[in-house]
């Protein structure tokens, strides 16, 4: 399946992403886990993007489709992938649109978790993140079972400096003027599936697996 996830900053996407993504045997790709594995290693793209991120504001349209588009001509996205926070603009749903075309495939389905604008602040102060393998916890809603580790791979967790308050604020702006767009963009193309994000996080995975008819 070819899947895009949408919602706010802090509305799950990456959590639900995981399991999603166990559960299809599909990658997951999420644009903040590749800026950010280039900022720890200090690329060039790491360098430029960083000065967008730490701002709370989008890396540009242009850098971003590249990495994106380049990603999904590996052979593993063939058969379908997941997109957790791309795309985030109109101008990057056009470019997604396009690349599918030309490879003869199309999304199969867009979902957004929606979760109120209250909400968001809680889980963003609270949410740490394993810059190894991008698993995201919360220190009381989701806690890793050793405190400061993650679970999957042992790496150290670390709360995200984009996260402060401020930042979080900013990022909420662009999403209501940039992204939110998508919302009708994907409806008027009858793929659009809406989510219930403030149920817990079992029960969020729960309806997804309903909706995508793996239920099982
Ligand atoms: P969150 O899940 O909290 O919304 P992400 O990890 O998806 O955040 O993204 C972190 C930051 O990386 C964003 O605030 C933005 O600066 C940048 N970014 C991620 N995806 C995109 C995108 N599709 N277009 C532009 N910038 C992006
Ligand atoms: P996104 O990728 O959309 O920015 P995350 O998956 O990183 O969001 O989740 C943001 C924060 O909220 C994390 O700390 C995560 O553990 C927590 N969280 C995710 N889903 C839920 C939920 N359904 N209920 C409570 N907290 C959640
Ligand atoms: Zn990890």
């Amino acid at each position: 399946m070819k899947i895009v996830l949408l919602g706010p900053p802090g509305a799950g996407k990456g959590t639900q992403a995981k399991s999603i993504c166990n559960r299809l045997s599909i990658p997951h790709i999420s644009t903040g886990d590749i800026f950010r594995k280039h900022i720890s290693e200090n690329t060039s793209l790491g360098i430029e993007a960083k000065k967008s991120i730490d701002k709370g504001q989008l890396v540009s349209d242009e850098l971003t489709i590249r990495i994106v588009l380049e990603r999904l001509k590996n052979e593993d996205c063939k058969s379908g992938f997941l997109l957790d926070g791309f795309p985030r603009t109109v101008v990057q749903a056009n470019a997604l649109d396009s690349f599918l075309e030309t490879e003869g495939q199309k999304l199969d389905t867009t979902l957004l978790i929606d979760v109120p604008k209250d909400f968001i602040i809680e889980r963003m102060s609270g949410r740490r993140v394993c810059l190894t393998c991008g698993a995201s916890y919360h220190i009381k809603f989701n806690p890793p079972i050793f405190e400061g580790k993650c679970d999957i791979c042992g790496s150290d967790i670390i709360q995200r400096k984009d996260d402060e308050e401020k930042t979080v604020r900013e990022r909420l702006d662009i999403y209501n003027q940039q992204t939110e767009p998508l919302i009708k963009y994907y409806r008027d193309k009858g793929i659009l599936a809406v989510i219930d994000g403030t149920q817990a996080i079992n029960d969020v995975f729960k309806n997804i697996c309903k909706v995508l008819g793996r239920d099982n």
